[in-house]
């Protein structure tokens, strides 16, 4: 370690997912008094079996973000990973920084997830040093509020949360000029209530399948080419954790993931100008062979805090504005971000810890080998696993609707499915992977978030893509040796929980289509 300044006023604490120079933490940084402090521990790697695409993208952004404060002269401690002095746990390398700074206090933007705070917080305590935890910036919203909106309701749906923040920050609304007679300027303008277009959601418009004649030209996205430092990286994973899941290789097509702010405004401009038009549509599609179709791929960067979500709504705005784009695919896009992103974040804060036991199927089953693999004659899964785990990416309905789906009707333990999309994805930080997982997914969590289960027969997977044709099986047969497992698992699902499912008013039409299958077979 080098020298400690004479006297550390505060220890600024800087995670893998911080990677923010606006961040609340810098907030009055006095780089004659305080040192900012970040390390690489295995255990982050090692909590859930990570994959190899997952901690070079994690490993390379934190690289880039010390050499950005190196090039900026703040003071910092950096530990990596194969310093042989290194504890290999959060805890025990804040243990060493404390006894080495000795500082009056820690300083941090909120961290993520459950697990790093309640680590931290232990060690804070451990030493008698306050810990100074700053609202985290990157949000439109405060936990706070979403416990305040939360407050009394039995479910908390995403899309009154949605409108509430629509609302509150103008996103996406009607704007009214001043009162008649008033002089009129831009601060005149003042916000209505109304949404731009006359309705909240597009989401009847976002639904459809690429047909048989496949999508139209998909706009290739910029793959990075891996840098010093990224080669670096992929060859200490390859070397360190060579029996983790996947492949990571020092070539475009074996990582090309933006590790830096400078990249990740390049993929935001590029899905700007050329994917969102196309976004909403095909929101839904799925295509074989085809990973990255018309979506932003922007979730690495947005989790790891390389963009804020402010810029990037307020890019897909100005697209619209601009005529790029139309509503229906803006506000999709903008409903994700907006939406979807706070949503389950202020879920995840106001359910931690009890929510990651929940497991409200009693679904015992162990995750398949075929997980980590990709080895199976279901055309399906075995593309989106594959891709999962050359890539570290699989669209929102390869997750929901086809891993997620065969994982709920298979009845599989909710917390190893959780652990196996924590594994595997670049983008996956607890704080927005587990309520996706747990509770939109699963139904783990009774219906908190989901307000039925997302349960369907392979016909759904056959609609919206071209899977099927290349597979085995046959999505219309739940019986006999073609049998589609969806298909089949699908109507063994709704007769295990037919009393549970029968109470919910969006399952009727499911329960009475098994009722009159079992009318027939008996
Ligand atoms: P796009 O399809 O282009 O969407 C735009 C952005 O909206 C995303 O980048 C993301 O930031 C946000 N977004 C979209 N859907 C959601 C959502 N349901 N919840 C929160 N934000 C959303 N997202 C993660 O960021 N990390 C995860 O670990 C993660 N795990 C998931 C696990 C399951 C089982 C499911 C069903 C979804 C999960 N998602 C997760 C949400 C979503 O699938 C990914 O954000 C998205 O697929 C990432 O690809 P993209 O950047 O191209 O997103
Ligand atoms: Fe998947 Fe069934 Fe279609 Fe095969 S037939 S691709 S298993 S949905």
């Amino acid at each position: 370690m080098p020298s400690p300044p004479s006297r550390t006023r505060h220890l600024i604490l800087v995670l893998g997912d911080q990677l923010d120079h606006q961040a609340s933490c810098f907030d009055g940084f006095d780089p004659g008094r305080d040192h900012v402090w970040m390390a690489e521990v295995a255990q982050e790697s090692t909590h859930v079996w990570s994959s190899k695409q997952r901690i070079a993208v994690f490993l390379s952004s934190m690289r880039h973000f010390w050499d950005e404060l190196l090039n900026k002269k703040i003071p910092l401690h950096y530990v990596q990973l194969d310093d042989p002095d290194n504890t290999g746990s959060l805890a025990g390398e804040l243990t060493r920084a404390i006894a080495f700074f000795k500082p009056t206090a820690l300083v941090m933007t909120a961290p993520g997830d459950w697990r790093v705070l309640e680590s931290i917080r232990l060690v804070a305590s451990k030493h008698g040093i306050p810990l100074d935890i700053r609202e985290d910036r990157h949000f439109f919203s405060a936990v706070r509020e979403f416990a305040e909106h939360a407050k009394g309701r039995k479910q908390v749906r995403l899309e009154y949360w949605y409108r509430e923040l629509r609302q509150k920050t103008g996103v996406l609304m009607e704007k009214d000029t001043a009162v008649k007679g008033t002089k009129s300027s831009a601060s005149d303008a003042k916000l209505s209530k109304q949404p731009i277009g006359g309705q909240w959601n597009f989401d009847e418009d976002n639904r459809e399948s690429f047909g048989k004649d496949g999508p139209p030209p998909i706009p290739k996205p910029t793959r990075f080419k891996p840098d010093a430092l990224t080669k670096e990286v992929i060859d200490l994973v390859n070397s360190k954790f060579a029996d983790h899941p996947g492949t990571v290789s020092a070539t475009e097509s074996g990582f090309g993931w933006p590790v830096n702010r400078e990249q990740a405004l390049v993929v935001l401009k590029e899905f700007i100008d050329e994917r969102l038009l196309y976004f909403g549509k095909y929101q839904d599609a799925m295509w074989a062979g085809e990973p990255w179709l018309f979506h932003s791929h922007l979730a690495v960067a947005l989790n790891l805090k390389l963009l804020s979500s402010h810029e990037v709504v307020a890019a897909a705005e100005e697209a619209f504005h601009q005529g790029k784009a139309p509503l229906s695919s803006v506000e999709g896009f903008i409903r994700q971000i907006l939406g979807w992103r706070e949503y389950v974040r202020g879920v995840y804060w106001t359910q931690m810890p009890g929510y990651l036991e929940r497991n409200h199927l009693n679904a015992t089953n162990p995750l398949p080998d075929f997980f980590w693999t990709g080895d199976t004659d279901a055309a399906c899964l075995r593309d989106t696993i594959t891709q999962t785990l050359e890539t570290g990416y699989a669209h929102h309905i390869q997750r929901l609707m086809v891993t997620g789906l065969y994982c709920l009707l298979a009845r599989i333990d909710p917390k190893q499915v959780h652990e196996w999309y924590l594994s595997v994805y670049v983008d996956a930080v607890e704080w927005v992977e587990l309520p996706n997982t747990l509770g939109m997914s699963q139904y783990a969590d009774g219906g908190l978030m989901a307000s039925k289960p997302y349960a369907a027969t392979g016909k759904y997977i056959d609609r919206m893509s071209n899977y099927c044709k290349g597979c085995r099986y046959n999505p219309a047969e739940s019986t006999g040796e073609s049998a589609c497992p969806f298909t089949r698992l699908y109507w063994d699902f709704l007769l295990r929980h037919r009393a549970l499912l029968a109470k919910n008013p969006r399952m009727v039409m499911q329960i009475k289509n098994l009722d009159r299958r079992l009318a027939k077979t008996t």
